[in-house]
C-alpha cells in the first residue's frame, strides 16, 4: 500500500513528500495528512480553497487565542482553542482596567503556543519546505508551519482597551505575515456557533475516513454550513440576553433584548443571595460566575417535575410559595404587543429576590431551594416567553422556523433546555430542533471568531488595517449605523 502522504502529488505539492521529523509531530500522523489539503498549490476558485485562520478574542474578561481550519466539504478542524480569564477576586464582577493587564499579560504567550500547533508543513525540512512555499510557510521552533491564510480578531462590542488588546496584535501578526485582517463582530460569532460546531462534527467523523478524503479530488460530499439560514438563537450570557433572528451572514435581527441587565448577571446576583454560605465558596467566588453552583444547588439532580404552562395566562400566573412569600413573573402585566415581544426585563426579579432575603435571614437550605427553583423557573419561561412571540409572528407571515439555538453561558443549564424543550411541545411546536452548542463554545472563546472570520472571508470581507474597535456595534442592519457591514473598515474582493 502506498504510504498515505504520497496522496499530496494530486494536490500539487512541489518537493519530495515525506512524514514530518520526528522533533516536528506536534500531532498524530492522521491529522497531520489531513491539515496537508490546506495548501493545495493552485486552488481552482478561492472560494473553494480550504482555509486556515488564527483568531483572538478579548473584548471582556477573556483572552481567547484559536486555531481553526475549514476543508472545501464543509468540515472543520479546530487545531487549537485555549482561554485564559483575567482574576476578578476582588472586584465582583469585571474590573475593565484588570482584565486588559490580564489581556496584555496572556495574548503573546497564548499565540506563541498557538503557532505550535499550526499544522505542519508536507515537507520534511525547513529549507526546503521555505524553498518550495516561501509565502505559505512559518517556522516555529525550528518545524515548517503552514501561515495562516488570514488572521480573524474581535473589533466589538465590548470594552474598548481590551479590544484594542487584541485588534493591535492581529494587525501585526497580519502585517508580519503578510495575510489579510478579518475583524468580526462578536455577537454574530455567537449567532454563528451552532455552524461551527456541525462543521467540527463533520470533521471529526471524516477523520475516521480521512484516506479516501485525501485521495478524492471531487467534491460531492460538500456541505453548506448548517443549520440553514433562517434561524432563531437565544444569546444569554453574563452580558448579553437577546433573541436574534439570523437571516443571512450579515443580518441578524434582535428581536428581543434586555432592558436593563442581562440574563447571567441576574442569575449571579440572585445566586450570591439565594444560596447558603456554605455552598458560597470555592471557584465561583473566584470567578463571579455562580451560575453553574446555582443550578446545581436548585437541582442537585436532574429530576425537575415540570410541567410547562399550556397557555399565556399560566405563564404570567404568579407563584405562591405558601411560606409567607410570592413571585411575581417578569413583565406580567406588558400584555402581548410588540413592545412586550421585544423586551426582557431581569432587573424587577431581582430587586425582589434581593429584598426577600433580606428580610429573611433565617431561610433555611429547603426554603431556599425552593426559592432558587422557581427564580430559575420564572427567569427561563420568561426567556421562551418571547421566543413564542417570535413564532407566532413568523407563522403569520408564512414562515415556519426549523431550528432555535440556544447559546452563550447560561444556555449551559440543562433546566433551561428542559423547559424550552417542553414549552416548545406544549404550545405546537414539537417539530422545531433545538440546538445547543457545547459550553466551551458557548462561552467566550476564539474559535467561534475563528469561524466568522472564515464565513465573510468566504463572501470576500476583509478588513482595512486602519480599523478601530467598536464598543457597540450592533448586528441589526437596520438599526442605526448599518449591522456589521454598517461599520466602516470593510472591502470586498472577487470571489
Ligand atoms: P458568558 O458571558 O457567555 O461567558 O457566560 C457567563 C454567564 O453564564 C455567567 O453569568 C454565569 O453565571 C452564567 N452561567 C454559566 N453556567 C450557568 C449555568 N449552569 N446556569 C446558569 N447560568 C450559568
Ligand atoms: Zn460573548
Amino acid at each position: 500500500m502506498r504510504p498515505p502522504w504520497m496522496a499530496l502529488r494530486r494536490h500539487g505539492f512541489r518537493g519530495s513528500l515525506s512524514p514530518p521529523s520526528p522533533s516536528c509531530t506536534a500531532r498524530p500522523f492522521l491529522p497531520w495528512v489531513h491539515m496537508t489539503r490546506l495548501v493545495p498549490r493552485i486552488a481552482s476558485r478561492q472560494s473553494r480553497r480550504p482555509l486556515l485562520t488564527l483568531a483572538i478574542e478579548s473584548s471582556c474578561d477573556d483572552t481567547c487565542v484559536a486555531v481553526l481550519d475549514k476543508a472545501q466539504s464543509g468540515s472543520a478542524l479546530l487545531h487549537f482553542n485555549d482561554k485564559i480569564t483575567s482574576d476578578n477576586r476582588s472586584f465582583r464582577g469585571v474590573h475593565p482596567l484588570n482584565a486588559v493587564v490580564s489581556h496584555t499579560n496572556h495574548l503573546a504567550p497564548l499565540i506563541q503556543k498557538a503557532l505550535r500547533s499550526l499544522p505542519l508543513a508536507p515537507e520534511n525540512d525547513v529549507s526546503e519546505a521555505a524553498a518550495n512555499n516561501p509565502n505559505r510557510i512559518l517556522v516555529v521552533d525550528g518545524c515548517a508551519r503552514i501561515k495562516p491564510d488570514f488572521v480573524s480578531v474581535t473589533r466589538g462590542p465590548g470594552m474598548a482597551s481590551n479590544l484594542a488588546t487584541g485588534l493591535n496584535t492581529a494587525k501585526g501578526l497580519a502585517v508580519a505575515w503578510d495575510v489579510p485582517l478579518l475583524a468580526v463582530n462578536h455577537m454574530q460569532a455567537h449567532a454563528l456557533t451552532p455552524r461551527l460546531v456541525n462543521a467540527l462534527d463533520l470533521g471529526r467523523r471524516k477523520q475516521d475516513t480521512i484516506a479516501p478524503q485525501v485521495a478524492s479530488s471531487n467534491n460531492s460530499d460538500d456541505h453548506a454550513p448548517l443549520p440553514e439560514f433562517p434561524f432563531l438563537s437565544l444569546l444569554v450570557s453574563g452580558g448579553h440576553t437577546m433573541l436574534v433572528r439570523s437571516q443571512s451572514l450579515n443580518d441578524h435581527a434582535i428581536l428581543a433584548t434586555s432592558l436593563n441587565i442581562a440574563v447571567g448577571d441576574m442569575i449571579d446576583k440572585c445566586a450570591r443571595m439565594v444560596l447558603p454560605p456554605h455552598v458560597l465558596s470555592g471557584d465561583a467566588s473566584t470567578s463571579g460566575m455562580y451560575g453553574p453552583l446555582f443550578e446545581k444547588f436548585a437541582f442537585p439532580e436532574p429530576n425537575y417535575n415540570y410541567v410547562a404552562p399550556t397557555r399565556r395566562a399560566d405563564e404570567i400566573a404568579v407563584f405562591d410559595s405558601g411560606l409567607g412569600w410570592t413571585l411575581t413573573p417578569p413583565l406580567a402585566l406588558m400584555g402581548q404587543g410588540p413592545e412586550a415581544a421585544s423586551t426582557y426585563d431581569f432587573s424587577g426579579l431581582n430587586g425582589h429576590v434581593q429584598k426577600l432575603v433580606a428580610a429573611r435571614p433565617e431561610m433555611d437550605v429547603d426554603e431556599r431551594r425552593l426559592l432558587a427553583r422557581e427564580v430559575l423557573r420564572l427567569t427561563f419561561e420568561h426567556l421562551v416567553s418571547r421566543v413564542l412571540f417570535a413564532l407566532r409572528d413568523s407563522e403569520k407571515a408564512g414562515e415556519r422556523v426549523k431550528t432555535i439555538v440556544l447559546s452563550g453561558g447560561v444556555a449551559s443549564n440543562k433546566f433551561l433546555r428542559h423547559v424550552v424543550r417542553a414549552m416548545l411541545d406544549a404550545r405546537g411546536f414539537g417539530d422545531i430542533q433545538l440546538v445547543a452548542p457545547p459550553v466551551s463554545l458557548c462561552t467566550d472563546n476564539a474559535a467561534m471568531i475563528a469561524w466568522t472570520g472564515i464565513e465573510m472571508y468566504e463572501q470576500g470581507w476583509r478588513s482595512e488595517l486602519d480599523v478601530l474597535v467598536s464598543r457597540k456595534w450592533p448586528l441589526d442592519p437596520r438599526a442605526e449605523g448599518g449591522g456589521i457591514l454598517g461599520l466602516p473598515g470593510w472591502y470586498r474582493v472577487e470571489s
